[in-house]
C-alpha cells in the first residue's frame, strides 16, 4: 500500500503517518521523491483499514496495490478450475451449453423445455423458480412449487439444473434442489447472500452486476470463496452503457481479460445482453469466439406466452438450428488460451 503525501506536507505530518502505521503493526518505508514523499507500507495489508491513514494531516491519497481477491487470483492458482456437475465439466476442455426458460411457469412448460434442450444437445437446464424482478408487481416466480417442477424436469431429461437464489431466506430450499445455484446480477454485491453461498456445498454461478468492474466481480467471487466454497463460475451478462440499441452491452473483452486474472470458469449470457431473440445467436457465437467456457441461453417452448423475458427467448427451433450450426471444434476450448 502506498501513502502519497501532499507536496507541502510537513516533517511532523510525515512522522505522524510513520508512527500510526507502526502502531497498526505494519512496516512503513519512506520514499522521498523530488516533489513529494511516498510511504510504502509492506506486509499483509489486506486487513489494514486505509481510512485510518487517509484522514491524517498531509496525506493526499492512499493507493492499494494489492488486489481485493486472493483465492480467485490466477497468480495464486494458475491451473484452471474445473467444476463437475453430474457428468458435465465446467471449465474443462469442452464448452458447456446451458439453456432453458427464464422462469419456471408450469410443470408442462419446464419439462417440455428440458426435453427439447436435451434433444438439441444442451448440457444443463436453466429455469428460475425465484425471480428477481425490477417491479414488485411483476411475476416473482413459482417459488417452492417451481423447484419441484425443476426436480421433475431433471428426472425426465437427466439434465442438471441451475436456478437462482434471490435471498438468504430461500437459499436452503434452492440449494437442496439446484445442481448449481445462480446469484443474479442484482445481487452481485449482496455480501450476506454471497457469504451464504460460500457455505453451500453446491457450485455457484455469479453474474456480473450491471455496473460492476471486473475487480468488483472478482472481489464478489472472493466473498463466496473465502467462506469455503471454491466452486464459483463467473458469468458476463452485459453491462449498462450509453448504448440503447440493446438491453445491455455484452462486454466480450471481459472474457480474455478475466482469463488473465482468474482461474475460475467463465460463461457468457447473450440473452440478457441482447434483449431480443434475433440478436442472441450472433452474441452467442461471439461468446464462443472470445473463449468463454460456455453459454447460458434463454429458450422457451412458446416465447409469446412467456411470463418473463419472452422477447429474448429463443424458440426451440432457433435453439436447435444454433446447436446444429456449431461443430465439435467450436465446442472445444483452446488449451493455449487458458
Ligand atoms: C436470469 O438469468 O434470468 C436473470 C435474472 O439474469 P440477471 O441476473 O443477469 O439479470
Ligand atoms: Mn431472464
Amino acid at each position: 500500500m502506498l501513502v502519497v503525501m501532499y507536496k507541502n506536507a510537513t516533517e511532523e505530518q510525515i512522522e505522524r503517518v510513520l508512527e500510526i502505521v507502526e502502531e497498526l503493526g505494519y512496516k512503513p518505508i519512506p520514499n522521498p521523491g523530488a516533489s513529494r514523499m511516498v510511504i510504502n507500507i509492506t506486509g499483509d495489508v489486506d486487513l489494514l483499514d486505509s481510512s485510518r491513514i487517509e484522514g491524517l494531516g498531509g496525506v493526499m491519497k492512499v493507493i492499494r496495490v494489492t488486489k481485493p481477491y486472493r483465492l480467485a487470483d490466477i497468480e495464486v492458482k494458475p491451473d484452471p478450475t474445473v467444476i463437475e456437475v453430474g457428468d458435465v465439466e465446467i471449465g474443462g476442455s469442452r464448452r458447456v451449453i446451458i439453456a432453458g426458460p427464464c422462469s419456471v411457469e408450469s410443470l408442462d412448460q419446464i419439462v417440455e423445455a428440458a426435453l427439447a434442450v436435451k434433444e438439441c444437445g444442451g448440457d444443463i437446464l436453466r429455469g428460475g423458480a425465484f425471480k428477481p424482478r425490477t417491479s414488485p408487481y411483476s411475476f416473482q416466480g413459482l417459488g417452492g412449487e417451481g423447484l419441484k417442477h425443476l426436480k421433475e424436469a431433471r428426472r425426465r431429461s437427466g439434465l442438471p439444473i441451475i436456478t437462482e437464489a434471490v435471498d438468504i431466506e430461500s437459499f436452503e430450499l434452492v440449494e437442496a434442489t439446484a445442481d448449481i445455484v445462480q446469484i443474479g446480477a442484482r445481487n452481485m454485491q449482496n455480501y450476506s447472500l454471497l457469504k451464504r453461498a460460500g457455505r453451500s456445498p453446491k457450485p455457484v454461478m455469479l453474474k456480473r452486476g450491471i455496473s460492476a468492474t471486473l475487480n468488483e466481480l472478482l472481489a464478489a467471487a472472493e466473498y463466496i470463496m473465502s467462506e469455503g466454497n471454491q466452486e464459483v463460475i463467473l458469468c458476463e451478462r452485459g453491462i449498462r452503457t450509453q448504448n440503447n440499441h440493446v438491453r445491455f452491452t455484452l462486454d466480450l473483452a471481459s472474457i480474455p481479460v478475466l482469463r488473465g486474472l482468474t482461474h475460475l470458469p467463465l460463461i457468457i449470457d447473450p440473452s440478457h445482453a441482447a434483449g431480443k431473440r434475433d440478436i442472441v445467436i450472433p452474441l452467442a457465437r461471439a461468446g464462443l469466439a472470445v473463449g468463454a467456457d460456455g453459454l447460458i441461453i434463454e429458450v422457451h417452448p412458446r416465447p409469446d406466452e412467456a411470463l418473463v423475458d419472452g422477447a429474448q427467448s429463443l424458440t426451440i427451433e432457433m435453439f436447435r438450428s444454433f446447436m446444429d450450426s456449431i461443430n465439435e471444434d467450436q465446442l472445444l476450448t483452446d488449451a493455449r488460451s487458458k
